[in-house]
């Protein structure tokens, strides 16, 4: 690979060492093209062999470079927002990037993790309020599963609505689903011959990817923003099932003293310090239905975890400096969010701590159920 191979397809430098990055291609399948004056990455060749696409991802700069490109034309944004991980998956500066005039289309992925109770109206506003804290004020939010999508038509319609003429842009952060959902879309649409690599983006290392809409515009899929604070680059590959859950959640509630301490596997801890009140304190927990939960003494919680990590306590951060303690005092109902992971809501006045490795967020937010 020293002489520097390129991808025919979207002109990245081959590499054989990290399939998230762009010009991935696993050694084996490069030697065998080697002699061949065609060589491909893997996700060009799916696209052009299975009219797949496959996720990629770009650093921030590139990020930004490919967004400002966007502003400089008639666009309508499809922000898409993993609703079980919202904080990790937000675009920070956005609508700046994505320029004045150009509306953002909110499509929250993964509604099928959430509690099938909840009203999708309450989750809308629940975003919008969410979104408003940033200052991004959308024209629309859809909640939708790509995984399982029963409303893509719907969807479809509401973006051709909405877009008026103008290019469709797909953004979103790594791991919100943003592939699952082109395929669907190119799958409900017609097939081989309706994808097309169009020109670069200037300063970025990738082609992007455009599926033809009815009036000559174009639905174009943007790579994936990585975000160094999702929980996902945390975890070994095998352990991505916990963090990055298949099923709906199910809400898993303690009622706890003061001075208890719950592990969520290996991964993260929540400690009770302090209650306003006399009763106990609910506590309600959502994370992957597998992930063990474990509840001990604060006191010896320290020693617990040393003893027990990789075995009771398990799985563990690939990491192995230890977890990092956030301390916080609720003033209404709120969530305890252990960004990628989960999060714990609690009632008002409670002082409580929740750990995660250095790199991960843990913060309190607006009750979200
Ligand atoms: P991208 O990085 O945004 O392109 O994300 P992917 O499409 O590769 O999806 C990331 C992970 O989320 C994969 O494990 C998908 O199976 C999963 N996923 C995508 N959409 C959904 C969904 O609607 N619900 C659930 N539960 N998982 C999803």
């Amino acid at each position: 690979l020293q002489e520097g191979l390129y991808c025919i397809g979207c002109g990245a430098l081959m590499q054989c060492s990290d399939k998230e990055e762009a010009g991935y291609l696993p050694m084996s399948a490069l030697q065998k093209q080697l002699n061949s004056d065609q060589l491909l990455c893997q996700r060009c060749f799916r696209l052009r062999h299975y009219n797949e696409i496959q996720p990629v991802s770009l650093t921030d700069d590139d990020f930004i470079k490919l967004l400002h490109q966007v502003s400089d034309s008639k666009a309508l944004i499809v922000y898409v927002l993993d609703l079980f991980d919202f904080s990790g998956s937000t675009i920070p500066g956005l609508p700046r990037f994505v320029g004045e005039g150009n509306p953002i289309f909110v499509v929250g992925n993964k509604v099928d993790l959430l509690p099938k109770s909840l009203k999708p109206n309450k989750i809308k506003d629940w975003v919008r309020g969410q979104l408003k804290e940033q200052g991004i004020k959308p024209v629309d939010v859809a909640l939708t599963s790509a995984a399982h999508p029963a409303n893509l038509d719907a969807l479809l319609t509401t973006i051709d609505d909405l877009r008026q003429n103008r290019d469709v842009y797909v953004v979103g952060t790594t791991n919100v689903g943003k592939s699952t959902l082109i395929n669907q879309i190119i799958k409900s649409k017609t097939g081989v011959q309706e994808l097309i690599t169009t020109s670069r983006f200037p300063g970025t290392t990738l082609d992007q990817i455009a599926i033809p809409l009815d009036d000559g515009q174009s639905l174009i899929d943007t790579p994936g923003i990585i975000k160094a604070d999702q929980y996902a680059h945390q975890v070994a590959d095998k352990d991505l099932k916990y963090v990055l859950p298949k099923n709906e959640i199910k809400a898993r509630t303690y009622q706890l003293n003061p001075e208890q301490t719950v592990f969520i596997g290996g991964l993260a801890r929540f400690d009770l310090i302090a209650s306003h009140s006399d009763e106990k304190t609910s506590a309600t927990f959502y994370f992957e239905n597998n992930l063990n939960l474990h509840r001990t003494k604060l006191a010896g919680a320290d020693d617990f975890y040393e003893k027990h990590r990789g075995e009771l306590l398990a799985p563990v951060p690939k990491d192995k400096q230890g977890l990092v303690g956030h301390e916080f005092t609720t003033k209404t109902t709120a969530d305890l969010v252990i960004a990628g992971l989960g999060f714990i809501t609690l009632p008002a006045g409670v002082t409580v701590k929740g750990y995660a490795p250095k790199a991960v967020s843990v913060f309190l937010r607006k009750a979200m159920i």
